[in-house]
């Protein structure tokens, strides 16, 4: 029996030859530079923060390099694979708008030259590449039963030797070809593994572009290449895809650091060319003395759900997520008021070699950057979208006079530094609620201590000085001329050797004001608040703080 024959006996009904898949699937035509990678999950759940961190560095690099960036599923471990995953991933991708221009568009769609895009679809080719390495001589079928890998596992680990299938462990290695047919017609089950050509005492070093250099010692296990169900191991078939589809690129997770010795030798043996790797190291959580992964089912600030409730935009986790990719970008981002995150130039060399910890602080703190910087017609329609799913009350408050929202969502804001409140859109009822007399009037909250007057100042005060036309300069000279004929000062050293001789200064006037409104010390300036809410309410206000 020839080669070419075993390799047909041990994979039948391969409907292609290798060399169908090489002209199938030419070189792209793209131009010097340009980054082809890819995002490759498993559908095995939503996607969390890691992955649309890992995701969205795979894009960036490839969109300012003009390259492409595909979505690729892989679920060649069907036991983990979950229904509508494809679907859940898109669905949770697509809103941070990290675009794929090739891989699969609905759960049974697909766009690109370069697809199938779902392992499980292309077993075809995985197995005419097995089966171009058994006619080379270089894989080979073997027979342990589950219970014998086992038992060498057990060897191994009580001998504390390296596990896997080497040397004197890879029995099947050189069993001839009539030997192997006799087993496959006695029925005898079998996997395709490599022929490692590899010495363990020799190094292999990965150029890693985040990473830098690390020198690892060379495979020399037989791995398995097609499982027992014709399905390829995560290796083989991450060497034929990035392959076939031209990935430039692999970036990924550096747990596969340790696994680059496999996939090297793999590309080699299959005559590849090998992609350049950037190996990205995990956003960290730390418990106790112990750092770890962030982890969905831990962490619930891991769930992208989280953000949403919380009315914190996509936009806000990409820019928190930016900002560990590069260093650099947060102060980018802080100096260029006008920019979005598709304008940075992201670089490799610029990314944390190790675990980065995950800072819900910080995430806040770019959120109300964000948010700062936003029109107040913009936050309007993000608030009505928001809260017309989680505070239904709020959102027909707001719709009620739209303008008049507008103009609140707009104090402070169209200015040279507008304020940084809000961190989410959750907190706008938070920070706003007051000037909402509905919600004014249900609210239950204690007024702040303040220092009074009577209240006959206050009242005499809207009634006869306040006038809404002014503007805020002439506005707060009357407010001082006021205070200051109402027993208030405005000198700070004469109420200092005199307190007993004022009710207080001046800006112990504003903050009367200011706690009539609010019921608290701290607002945004209440030139506006007076003038948005009107005379009338301001008096129906005073009644409620005098009562
Ligand atoms: N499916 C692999 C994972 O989820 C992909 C790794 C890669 O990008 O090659 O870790």
């Amino acid at each position: 029996m020839t080669n070419k024959e075993y390799a047909n006996f041990l994979l039948p009904n391969v409907e292609h030859d290798w060399s169908y898949y090489e002209e199938k699937y030419p070189k792209r035509d793209l131009k010097e530079g340009a980054i082809v990678s890819r995002y490759a999950p498993s559908p095995t759940g939503l996607p969390h923060i890691g992955n649309i961190y890992q995701s969205f560095i795979s894009y960036s690099f490839c969109k300012q390099t003009n390259g492409i960036f595909f979505l690729r599923i892989e679920d060649t471990d069907g036991k983990r694979t979950i229904e509508n995953g494809i679907q859940a991933i898109l669905d949770t991708i697509k809103p941070f708008n990290i675009e794929f221009n090739e891989g699969p568009i609905s759960q049974t769609e697909a766009k690109g030259n370069y697809g199938p895009y779902i392992q499980s679809e292309r077993k075809d080719i995985y197995q005419a590449y097995a089966k171009k390495l058994i006619e080379e001589d270089k894989a080979y079928p073997c027979f342990y039963t589950q219970e014998e890998m086992d038992q060498i596992r057990e060897y191994q680990s009580h001998k504390k030797q390296r596990i896997g299938i080497y040397k004197k462990y890879a029995k099947y290695r050189d069993l001839s070809k009539e030997e192997a047919i006799e087993k496959i017609n006695n029925n005898e089950k079998y996997i395709i593994r490599l022929k490692s050509p590899g010495d363990f005492e020799n190094k292999v070093i990965l150029h890693d572009l985040i990473k830098g250099d690390i020198e690892l010692p060379e495979n020399d296990i037989d791995e398995v290449i097609i499982k027992s169900d014709g399905l390829p191991t995560y290796a083989f078939a991450h060497a034929i895809d990035d392959h076939l589809m031209h990935t430039t690129h692999v970036i990924r997770g550096d747990e596969w650091v340790s696994s680059y010795p496999v996939h090297e030798q793999l590309f080699k043996v299959l005559g590849f060319q090998v992609p350049k790797y950037a190996h990205i190291a995990p956003i960290t959580v730390k418990e106790g003395e112990t750092v770890r992964k962030l982890s969905k089912r831990k962490d619930p600030e891991a769930t992208i759900s989280y953000y949403y409730e919380k009315g914190i935009p996509n936009e806000v986790i990409k820019l928190y997520l930016a900002t560990i990719v590069n260093f650099d970008f947060e102060e980018w981002y802080t100096n260029n008021t006008d920019k979005s995150i598709n304008d940075f130039n992201f670089e490799f060399s610029k990314m944390p070699i190790g675990g980065t910890a995950f800072d819900l602080e910080k995430l806040m703190s770019i959120s109300r950057t964000y948010f700062s910087r936003l029109k107040n017609t913009e936050l309007f329609d993000m608030l009505d979208k928001y809260t017309l799913e989680y505070d239904k009350e709020f959102n027909s408050i707001i719709n009620e006079d739209k303008e008049y929202s507008l103009n609140i969502l707009n104090i402070e804001r169209d200015v040279e530094r507008p304020r940084k409140d809000i961190a989410s859109l959750e907190e706008v009822k938070k920070y706003f609620w007051y000037m909402y007399p509905s919600l004014f009037d249900k609210n239950t909250e204690e007024y702040m201590e303040v220092k009074k007057c009577d209240k006959q100042i206050v009242l005499d005060y809207i009634n006869n000085i306040y006038d809404e036309k002014d503007d805020q300069e002439t506005w707060f000279n009357k407010v001082k001329e006021y205070a200051c004929l109402n027993g208030y000062t405005s000198d700070k050293k004469e109420y200092k050797e005199n307190p007993d001789k004022f009710i207080g200064m001046v800006s112990d006037f504003c903050a009367l004001l200011r706690v009539i409104i609010v019921k608290k010390n701290q607002s945004p300036n209440i030139y506006y608040l007076i003038k948005y809410l009107g005379k009338n309410e301001l008096l129906k206000r005073i009644e409620l703080f005098y009562k």
